[in-house]
């Protein structure tokens, strides 16, 4: 049995139980048995063992009350994974799907995103299993003060940076900092995705979207293609989903569809930049749903469905974890689909991942093509360290630049290890060369 193998089934083992975490390790290590045929210093020095196994997991009750005064429990979590190439960064989730396992597997995930970027960062996720949705912005602003009670003892500019993701947006991050200020009379850059006007970057909110997107047009630049007049689907219809139509349309592409937990509005006109603004205002402040999309100019709504089924050149899911299937992935190809960019983290199965890795059609896995917001996220650090901020076009040319440059060091690593084109086995390569070199330099970590 070879060293990998043998390490998955310890894995196997010491995380039953946690389905989506285990999907993550093992797609890496299944990406990695070149790198370890090279470098036998690796398993000599049990590296795999180490990266598999977070520095730190932290694991809080967040009491609060709502608003009929009622105490209410949730749970917080912090996954410290790895600090070898910078401190802990990635963002915080509340969502009541989370658990250990969903937070396990996105810090993991970030470890190897956030070599990518070249910038200096480790990687960590966290949340709670709390939902906004449906909460009034005082039961919003009582939890996120109540989550950083205990949080802020974890947490620092130069230790763990916390962000945004699924249901943390500029509210929370502005609730949970204004807390940690309170707590530690200092103001420094804790957590990103801060509003401009305190500290945030410029960008930073369209970072995720327009990076899958930038990151879209560096695999088809290769085949000498463009996003021009391309019919684009797209799941999801928070942050990352509305930068994406909102850059798609900068590129000449042709958006079609949006969708949320209830369903898919197809509108096969186009979603304009006037509707994308209804959307904007429909999701970031009225909280209302997608299918009132379709009310409002007359498109289709599909109730319970995702977009996977509408035809399309390029696929941009941009919503959550295994959200296409193996099925789902033959019926985009079959459909005509010739290039998948994850603004989401793991939308695709391991069925599904095969099945575009197979049909060798351009495919940018999450962990590279998604990595443009923890990159702003970086370039924000950077920004509040150095107490100062860039201009627009400043940021969004940097993250272009990082996003170029993740795209050269994902396709170069799989030109190396005679896969050209996959990019999951040269992002993964990639990040985790980084990473293991770092960690064998340090010793004992
Ligand atoms: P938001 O909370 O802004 O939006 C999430 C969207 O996805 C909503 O439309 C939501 O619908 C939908 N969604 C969430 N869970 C499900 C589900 N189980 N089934 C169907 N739809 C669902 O989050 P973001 O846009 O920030 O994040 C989207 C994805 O991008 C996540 O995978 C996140 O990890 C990833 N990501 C985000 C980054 C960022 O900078 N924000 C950076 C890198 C990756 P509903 O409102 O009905 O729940």
């Amino acid at each position: 049995m070879s060293y990998i193998e043998k390490v998955w089934q310890r894995v196997e083992h010491r995380n039953a139980g946690e389905p989506e975490f285990l999907q993550a390790v093992k797609e890496v290590f299944d990406s990695l048995s070149p790198v370890f045929d090279k470098n036998p210093r690796y398993e000599k020095e049990n590296i795999l063992e180490r990266i598999v196994e977070p520095e730190r997991q932290i694991i809080f009750r967040v009491p609060w009350i709502d608003d009929k005064g009622n105490m209410q429990v949730n749970r917080g979590f912090r996954f410290e994974f790895n600090s070898a190439l910078g401190p802990y960064k990635g963002g915080l989730r509340f969502h009541p799907t989370v658990n250990q396992s969903i937070l396990k597997f996105l810090g993991f995930e970030q470890i190897f995103k956030n070599s990518l970027t070249t910038l200096s960062m480790g990687g960590g996720k966290g949340g709670s299993d709390f939902d906004p949705k449906g909460k009034s912005d005082m039961e919003v602003m009582r939890f996120c003060q109540s989550f950083m009670t205990e949080l802020f003892r974890h947490i620092g500019p130069d230790t763990d940076v916390p962000a945004g993701d699924i249901g943390v947006g500029a509210r929370e991050i502005g609730y949970m900092f204004g807390q940690y200020k309170r707590i530690r009379n200092e103001f420094t850059g804790v957590l990103t995705g801060k509003r401009l006007e305190w500290g945030g970057s410029l960008i930073r909110p369209e970072a995720t979207g327009y990076g899958c997107v930038y990151f879209a047009d560096e695999m088809l630049k290769v085949k000498k293609q463009t996003l021009e007049g391309c019919v684009c689907t797209v799941s999801g219809s928070g942050n990352v989903a509305q930068y994406t139509v909102e850059k798609l349309l900068a590129m000449g592409a042709k958006p079609v569809t949006l969708s949320d937990s209830g369903g898919t509005i197809h509108d096969p006109a186009g979603i304009t930049a006037e509707k994308l603004e209804w959307v904007m205002d429909l999701k970031n402040v009225r909280r209302g749903r997608i299918s009132e999309y379709a009310t409002e100019f007359g498109a289709k709504y599909m109730a319970n469905q995702n977009p996977w089924s509408i035809p399309c050149d390029c696929a941009f899911p941009s919503a959550t974890q295994n959200e296409i299937n193996g099925d789902d992935a033959k019926t985009l190809i079959k459909n005509g689909c010739r290039l998948v960019s994850e603004g989401a983290n793991m939308p695709s199965t391991p069925e599904a991942v095969d099945v575009f890795v197979s049909e060798k059609i351009m495919y940018g896995p999450g962990k590279a093509a998604n990595a443009g917001g923890v990159s702003t996220s970086g370039l924000e650090m950077s920004q509040n360290s150095m107490r100062l901020n860039w201009e627009r076009d400043e940021v969004d040319a940097r993250l272009r630049q990082i996003m170029t440059n993740i795209h050269s060091a994902a396709y170069n690593a799989s030109v190396e290890y005679g896969e050209t084109g996959n990019y999951v086995l040269g992002a993964n390569i990639a990040g985790f060369i980084k990473v293991a070199n770092a960690m064998l330099d340090q010793g004992l970590v």
